[in-house]
């Protein structure tokens, strides 16, 4: 395991070659001598070399208004930043052991704030001319490896599955995979054994943190339950039934009017300058309930300056969904929804031009187009993907025998 670690990391190594350009003094004419590089790569390198005025690991009780406060930023400029943090949602999802960072220009302004949630993942907003933020989602991919669990029932499935070495998040997901298939308490005897297949990354064989499940087999005493995610990222057993009821496009309980597409590369209208905007608008009268179009967990109940009340659902095939401008609740934090529950009433809150339903649909971490998007709507998969996701099982299942 550790060779293979050793390789991602060297894979990696090209990035500190960057570092050779600030040496060079400024004087010399940097277009014809380094040609690949552009002036605006210059100045960011540039940037990063100034120490910032306040850099904290947040920690419980932490709120955006003390930490602004306390690096000397008012509140105007927290605003800016809010606004531009409506694209991303960044700053809501800060928690203890994440870190915030503040940078200053020659005038004392904000000039770039960076949230470092892991190796993974930065979240960076820098100042424009006319003193507004653009935001970057710095996502890295790093390198996945597999690992294998194997073990045998001995008291509870948790208790064993722990024992085997999965911690409780990994555990909870397997019983959400197969709670409808299979009932853990009365199926499963002492001496039964499970395999399981995970999927972890690594940035500079550091892991981050992020873990999939790829593969589930039970062998109970009666019968075998096994749970395989498809390239799709839902999850089918060996015949390619799903598992959970099929996704909904449209998170609500009729048609109503596409009032603004899902568009990356959306021009304001009036600065020119791109605003994406990673939703799809539908013109619902305010207090149109709004439903989960999948089952899920509730990660966040919210009212934000410029989202206004606004919920994220976390699903377990990598997508996650974002309701924004509601106008009431119906679910809390934590809680675990059905498809097809009600989770809200359409609104007009935050910076809204008219009541309507901002929809965003994540598949691990990048908005895409939930018009577009590849998403599993029945209930058992076609026969050209069948054939693909019984290769992935055979080969899967290979890897898992040596658990
Ligand atoms: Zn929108």
């Amino acid at each position: 395991m550790s060779c293979v670690l050793l390789v991602g990391a060297a894979l990696l190594m090209p990035t500190t070659q960057e570092f050779e350009v600030k040496r060079i003094p400024v004087a010399l004419d940097l277009e014809k001598l380094l040609p690949n590089l552009s002036q605006l790569d210059f100045i960011e390198e540039v940037e990063t070399t100034r120490a910032p005025i306040f850099s904290r690991e947040i920690a419980p009780g932490d709120t955006l208004g003390s930490l602004f406060s306390k690096a000397g930023i008012d509140h105007q400029t927290m605003y800016k930043v809010l606004e531009a943090d409506l694209e991303v949602l960044a700053l809501d999802t800060l928690m203890p052991g994440n870190r915030i960072q503040f940078w200053d220009n020659d005038a004392g302004e904000l000039q770039k704030l960076e949230l470092y949630f892991n190796a993974a993942r930065q979240v960076v907003f820098s100042r424009l001319d006319d003193g507004s933020f653009e935001v970057k989602d710095i996502i890295t991919e790093g390198v996945w490896q597999n690992r294998i669990i194997g073990g045998e029932i001995n008291g509870s499935f948790y208790l064993s599955a722990e024992k085997a070495g999965l911690n409780a998040n990994e555990i909870q997901r397997i019983n959400n995979l197969l709670k409808t298939k299979f009932n853990f308490a009365r199926e499963l005897r002492a001496g039964d054994t499970f395999q399981v297949l995970m999927n972890d990354q690594f940035i500079e064989g550091v892991p981050t943190g992020n873990t999939e499940v790829q593969g589930v087999t039970i062998n109970a005493y009666s019968r075998n339950v096994s749970a395989f995610q498809h390239s799709d990222g839902n999850f089918y057993d060996e015949n390619g039934e799903s598992l959970a009821p099929a996704f909904q496009r449209i998170p609500l309980k009729r048609k109503y009017r596409l009032s603004s597409h899902f568009n990356p590369k959306r021009k304001h209208p009036i600065t020119g300058r791109v605003r994406p905007h990673n939703g799809t608008d539908f013109a619902t009268p305010i207090g149109t309930p709004v439903v989960a179009p999948g089952d899920g967990v509730v990660t966040m109940v919210k009212n934000h300056a410029f989202a206004g009340k606004y919920v994220v659902i976390e699903h377990d095939n990598k997508v996650r969904t974002r309701y924004l401008h509601l106008s009431q609740f119906r679910v809390r934090k934590g809680q675990r929804v059905k498809r097809g529950q009600v989770i809200a009433l359409t609104g007009n809150t935050g910076a809204s031009t008219g009541p309507h339903l901002h929809y965003e649909f994540h598949v691990n971490g990048r908005p895409i187009d939930p018009m577009k998007a590849n998403i599993a709507e029945a209930k058992v998969l076609p026969k050209k993907q069948l054939q693909e996701f019984q290769q992935i099982v055979s080969s899967r299942k290979m890897m898992m025998s040596f658990g």
